[in-house]
């Protein structure tokens, strides 16, 4: 698929998530970030989509803020959403996730996203019951997380010869013309060792329990035409 479908898809599969999460009760509200901190994951299709809005809007402000987050401690994942369901799958052990959570995304500006309608799933998708400073954590719903896994693994099929990574070395990677062009053109990018490769989706983590009642979003996905 070609970046510019993926995008399509993306908006698409972003759509259909918002659907969902106006049917969830949250404590989430305008300004409250606490959850916006410098350990969110994405593919390098919501990356794209993160400096078109940045070069679009005239926010080049915020590649300098960005670098000044790659000089401090983030989460780097090693392993991707669908390269652990394949582990979960083969029954091989899974790897160790130790995240920092430390630290302010470097896109939150006075407690307001400065991409917000560009942000990417794992933004979209931290929706909590009770308030996260008050309650001193997130409280998110099982049936969430399942729907939040589905969506993940969605996003990293469409883009499955991409590459997930922490949004400031991603967006860092794709400040780069020549990087965005390579992506625009399809072309095999040697991207640095911090950035994983992606993988298609070959089984889906749900829940037994859950199954019946995800049925409706699977289908929304399925429809989806790009
Ligand atoms: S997840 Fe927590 S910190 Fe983030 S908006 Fe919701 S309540 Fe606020
Ligand atoms: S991209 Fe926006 S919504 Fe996501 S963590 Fe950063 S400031 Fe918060």
């Amino acid at each position: 698929m070609n970046l510019n479908s993926k995008l399509v898809a993306l908006n698409k599969i972003f759509n259909v998530y918002t659907e969902f999460a106006d049917t969830i009760n949250t404590a989430c509200k305008k300004y409250c970030s606490v959850c916006c901190t410098r350990d969110v994951i994405m593919t390098s299709v919501e990356g794209y989509k993160i400096i078109g809005h940045i070069l679009s809007e005239d926010k080049i402000h915020l590649f300098e803020r960005i670098k000044a987050s790659s000089a401090l401690k983030r989460f780097q994942p090693k392993i991707t959403i669908n390269g652990l369901a394949d582990l979960c799958k083969e029954e091989d052990d899974l790897p160790e996730v130790i995240k920092t959570l430390i630290g302010k995304c470097p896109l939150l500006i006075n407690n307001t996203c400065s991409v917000y309608p560009d942000r990417p799933f794992a933004c979209r998708c931290f929706i909590s019951i009770e308030n996260c400073a008050e309650n001193g954590c997130a409280i998110i719903d099982d049936f969430v997380l399942t729907v939040n896994n589905i969506f993940l693994q969605v996003i990293e099929h469409i883009d499955q010869d991409g590459f997930t990574g922490n949004l400031t070395d991603i967006s860092l990677f794709l400040e780069s013309a020549q990087n965005r062009e390579n992506l625009l053109a399809g072309k095999f990018i040697n991207q640095p060792s911090f950035l994983t490769n992606n993988h298609p989706l070959k089984i889906l983590m749900i829940p037994p329990e859950h199954r019946d009642r995800a049925q409706p979003i699977l289908k929304a996905l399925k429809n989806i035409t790009y």
